[in-house]
């Protein structure tokens, strides 16, 4: 912040004394009517040439790095990464090019692409993200809002057979069978789904594929919940178990016996927001309501909290 203000300043200052300079120069200011010694305008004036002469060759500089960096062949890098600060994770791809000079964001699709000079330091890039967090999280928000990523994403299951659960990287391929239990394959990352004789219905697919993702969820999310209960000792004593609901727009309830519900579709976002939904639930089990002091125990217990919020808040996952 003070830094800010000090750049403010010093860029004013400047503006003010070239236009003194100009005026001087023009002859728009009588040189008798400064009140200055002739030898010490003429410091003046030279240093205002120097400043002058020095910015031109800054625009000369940039102008041929451009020009040479236009000739050069672009070699990108792409990867996703993950930024900390304050305590929370804020997911990014990162496209590294040789031909770019500086660092800048876009927001799309409710995703951040973070693009970069091929050497800049990762301390840098982070530093850049964080000072423009505020804007990347509003952005963020309204992108996701407005892009159709429901039918998308469903449409992208159906057409690909392929599924993304809990945030595992690499999509799951569904293979379709007639005979038999819906289940993982047994060394290799699959689903075998039965959808019955007529593998070109979709609304069978889809009822069939829930109901296994239902099945996965019961074990997954308890055994994520657990081990989240187990961090505290209040939760660990009240929660008694799950169970998995087909809300339309709730993603968890907590009753005051216990029992954790949690919505199927939790396992088809991040992680993060997973993670979010089973602490916002047991931290029920310590206030039933969302009093400031709810919202508190929850900051602490789980730091991740505002982002994903702000994410969660963003999925409007429609029925397929
Ligand atoms: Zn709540």
């Amino acid at each position: 912040m003070e830094k800010d203000k000090y750049e403010k300043f010093a860029e004013q200052l400047e503006r003010c004394m070239e236009d003194f300079f100009y005026r001087v120069k023009s002859g728009k200011i009588k040189r008798e009517s400064i009140g200055m010694s002739d030898s010490k305008l003429s410091e003046f004036l030279e240093l205002m040439r120097l400043i002058e002469e020095s910015k031109k060759e800054d625009k000369k500089f940039l102008e041929e790095q451009k020009a040479e960096a236009k000739h050069r062949k672009e070699t990108k890098t792409s990867r996703i990464s993950t930024v900390r600060f304050n305590g929370e994770k804020l997911p990014y791809t990162l496209i590294r090019s040789n031909k770019r000079r500086t660092i800048s964001l876009n927001v799309k699709a409710g995703e951040l692409i973070v693009r970069a000079p091929v050497n800049e330091h990762i301390f840098d890039i982070e530093l850049f993200i964080e000072s423009k967090y505020d804007w990347i999280l509003r952005t963020l928000k309204r992108t996701r809002l407005v892009s159709n990523l429901n039918q998308e994403f469903w449409q992208d299951i159906w057409e690909n057979k392929r599924i993304s659960l809990l945030g595992i990287g690499t999509k799951i391929p569904i293979s379709l069978i007639s005979t038999g239990k819906s289940r993982f394959g047994e060394n290799e990352l699959r689903i075998y789904l039965r959808v019955g004789d007529d593998f070109s219905n979709r609304e069978l697919f889809f009822i069939s594929l829930i109901e296994f993702i239902k099945t996965v969820a019961k074990q997954q999310l308890l055994a994520l919940t657990k081990e989240f209960a187990s961090k505290d000792p209040l939760f660990r004593a009240k929660f008694q178990g799950i169970r998995i609901s087909s809300a339309k727009t709730k993603w968890g309830t907590c009753r005051s016996d216990g029992i954790i519900s949690l919505n199927w579709k939790l396992m088809i976002l991040t992680p993060l927001e997973a993670e979010y939904v089973i602490c916002h639930e047991l931290c029920h089990l310590a206030y039933m309501n969302h009093s400031p002091r709810f919202w508190q125990r929850l900051r602490n217990f789980y730091p991740s909290m505002d982002i994903a919020r702000t994410l969660l808040e963003q999925n409007v996952i429609s029925e397929p």
